[in-house]
């Protein structure tokens, strides 16, 4: 016998999460497909934590727009419901003089976005706030900030379950079917079964573009290509002598070894960008000594043997190494002509910030 619900989302991520609540707020129906056997066990997990402001993606992208939307929602969202959070702020910083001009375009580049609260500071007002900063110049975003991503997607569940979402865990997608109406999905794990729904979203991460390759019916030309950057982190042994957020000037595929702190005020460095082939999460304790290097540019008094390896996440990129960063990409019916089917490829960074406007963005392609 074929079971039938109004609407499966695809993926227990904070995006998948995101989607569902927004689903079931809009009076939607909604069964969660999670193939591990707990919710955000992915990418979700193996991020920087960070609510980025917004300031360096392409002016009009979806990553400006959805970030800056996103951003102060998610604020307002934490503070309502009781999230841990912090806006710490953070500095962008030019280490050398010829990196003075990059950060003058990075603010340029913010304002066009819409980040209109970018501060500027010479080298004596950003000692002033870092004294172990080596900086010629910094912008300071106070829009920045940090927040428990578990308990963010512990809320975005809590309230779906509240509006009559179920999830299922170790309930994999294997493969599906346009149908009259709808879908047609074959489920794996324990307990195998079919089911229909009418209207379907493919929150499946890293492997989004396998899910939708899946799907009969669907042209396989329409399935981006996808590209794996593992960003590895190293932590700190001991506290940072900073109170905010460091970055260096952004390198091509992220944002340059940075520095971030979770909520216990733990210093951790990266993610930096290693293309891989495969999921592999290990952190070779090798890759230490590019991190001092690259950490020394901006942290000069970091001392040998503090740097221990932390955790690695892999971005869903959909552009290589060699290609001009992609945009996110929501693919929904007014792209492939399929009603009720939204796919969401390349949700990397800032996934999380976006999350709640993302969210929305799939309802309103999901509306009759
Ligand atoms: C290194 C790194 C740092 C980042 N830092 C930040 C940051 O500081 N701030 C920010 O805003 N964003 C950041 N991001 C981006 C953010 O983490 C992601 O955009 C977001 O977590 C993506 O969530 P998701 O739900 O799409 O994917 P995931 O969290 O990966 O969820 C996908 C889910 O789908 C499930 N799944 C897969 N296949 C199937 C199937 N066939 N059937 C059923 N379930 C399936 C998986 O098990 C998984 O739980 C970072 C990303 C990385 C990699």
């Amino acid at each position: 016998m074929t079971e039938s619900v109004e609407a499966v989302v695809i993926g227990a991520g904070v995006v998948g999460l995101a989607v569902a609540r927004a689903l079931s707020l809009a009076g939607r129906e909604v069964l969660i497909l999670e193939s591990a056997a707990t919710f955000g066990s992915e990418i979700s997990s193996r991020n920087s934590e960070v609510i980025h402001a917004g300031i360096y993606y392409p002016t009009g992208s979806l990553k400006a727009r959805l970030c800056l939307a996103g951003r102060e929602r998610l604020y307002a969202y934490c503070a309502s419901r009781g999230i841990a959070h912090k806006r710490l702020g953070k500095l962008i910083v030019a280490s050398a003089p010829d990196q003075v001009p990059a950060l003058q375009k990075i603010k340029a580049l913010a304002e066009a976005n819409g980040v209109g609260d970018l501060e500027w500071l010479g080298a004596n007002a950003v000692q002033a706030l870092e004294p172990d900063l080596q900086a010629n110049a910094a912008l300071l975003s106070p829009s920045t900030g940090i927040v428990d991503s578990h308990g963010l997607m512990l809320s975005y569940l809590g309230e779906a379950e509240s509006m009559s979402a179920v999830i299922a865990y170790r309930s994999p997608v294997e493969s599906g079917a346009i149908a009259n109406d709808g879908f047609l999905l074959q489920i794996g794990g324990g307990a195998p079964m079919r089911l229909h729904c009418r209207h379907l979203v493919n929150a499946a991460g890293l492997n989004a573009q396998h899910v939708a390759r899946g799907l009969r019916g669907l042209d396989p030309a329409l399935v981006p290509p996808l590209h794996l950057a593992k960003g590895n982190y190293f932590v700190l042994a001991g506290r940072a002598p900073f109170a905010r957020l460091i970055y260096p000037v952004p390198e091509h595929g992220g944002l340059g070894v940075h520095l971030t702190l979770d909520l216990a005020g733990r210093a951790r460095f990266g993610p930096d960008v290693e293309w891989v082939s495969a999921l592999d999460y290990r952190v070779e304790a090798e890759r230490a000594q590019s991190f001092y290097g690259a950490i020394r540019r901006y942290w000069p008094g970091l001392e040998d043997g503090k740097l221990a390896p932390g955790y690695a996440g892999i971005r869903p990129k959909l552009s290589g190494p060699k290609d001009p960063a992609a945009d996110f990409l929501i693919q929904g019916p007014a792209s492939h002509g399929i009603p009720g089917l939204v796919n969401l490829f390349g949700i990397e960074s800032p996934g999380l910030t976006s999350s709640l406007a993302l969210a929305d963005m799939v309802v309103r392609q999901l509306a009759p």
